[in-house]
């Protein structure tokens, strides 16, 4: 058996005659019947055996409306969130409770619980750089993108940069590889928006919630030549800014992030993007494999 053949997770087989009737039940499952066909591609090609892909820990049952985190994870930390304006008031965690009303982030949805399975991965995606691994998280990308996002339209997707030190060091960015086949897919233009300016110390070194709060601050700066290379509708804005009657404009971007933990990196970059006059009103949202 070639490695190509071995499940990544556990070894065993990766084809079997099971394999089609149990990626349809799963994805069934899991997303609307009208986004199986091109799901199922996918899956059927990832390098995982029908028992770890049933095994997969995707998080399910009632979310944050904002950052995506189960409820049952910490039961009854779901609540209102206060409510100025006419819109119906959302369940928010207490995490997004304190954002609010403020937060630059509209909304994270992810993929699965960070469990051992999920660091292993992670592990073996960044550290090793294993091809196989991103073909599995973009898959799983793009398995959250149609259960949770599906009714958004989305004009662009930005990755999170990585700083220049740790760019030379791993050679690849873990989170422009995850874009790329994520966009491929959906035929979302990618667009370089951020520039990653702080060195900011390993994110699983820092151990206390403020630490990585704060160490995000500033971290990101938003690249302004590529505002010329963005979608017509942005491009049209992005000249009448030259002009005195300049009118911030409406846009919907996602950005794309291996891990959500704290929340700390993909709202620092939407703070990031949202400070550029043009794109005070842009809606942010993420999209990560783990949460
Ligand atoms: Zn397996
Ligand atoms: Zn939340």
């Amino acid at each position: 058996m070639t490695r190509a053949d071995s499940c990544l997770s556990c070894r065993k087989p990766v084809r079997s005659p099971a394999r089609q009737a149990a990626i349809r039940s799963f994805l069934l499952s899991n997303v609307a019947a009208r986004f199986y066909p091109r799901l199922f591609v996918f899956f059927h090609q990832i390098p995982l055996c029908v028992s770890c892909i049933e095994r997969l820990p995707l998080l399910e049952g009632s979310l944050c409306q904002r950052c995506g985190q189960p409820a049952a994870r910490k039961p009854t930390t779901l609540t209102p969130a206060p409510n100025p304006s006419a819109q119906p008031a959302l369940p928010l965690c207490h995490d997004c409770i304190r954002f609010a009303p403020d937060d630059p982030l509209s909304a994270n949805r992810s993929c699965l619980r960070y469990n051992q399975w999920g660091k292993e991965m992670i592990y073996l995606f960044k550290y090793r750089g294993d091809q196989r691994v991103a073909d599995l998280l973009a898959g799983l990308l793009l398995l959250a993108y149609y259960r949770h996002y599906s009714g958004m339209s989305f004009q662009l997707v930005c990755c999170v940069p990585l700083h220049r030190h740790r760019l030379q060091q791993r050679g690849f960015n873990q989170s422009e590889l995850l874009v790329r086949r994520f966009a491929h897919h959906t035929k979302l233009p990618v667009v370089p928006l951020l520039v990653r300016t702080k060195d900011t110390a390993k994110q699983s070194k820092q151990h206390s919630r403020r630490a990585r709060l704060s160490g995000m601050e500033d971290a990101f700066c938003l690249q302004h030549d590529v505002l010329h290379a963005l979608p017509p509708l942005l491009r049209s804005a992005s000249r009448s800014c030259k002009t005195a009657s300049a009118v911030p404009i409406l846009t919907r971007i996602l950005l794309i992030d291996d891990i959500f933990t704290t929340g700390a990196t993909v709202r620092s970059c939407a703070r990031t993007i949202r400070n550029h006059p043009l794109l005070e009103h842009a809606e942010v949202c993420s999209l990560t494999v783990f949460r």
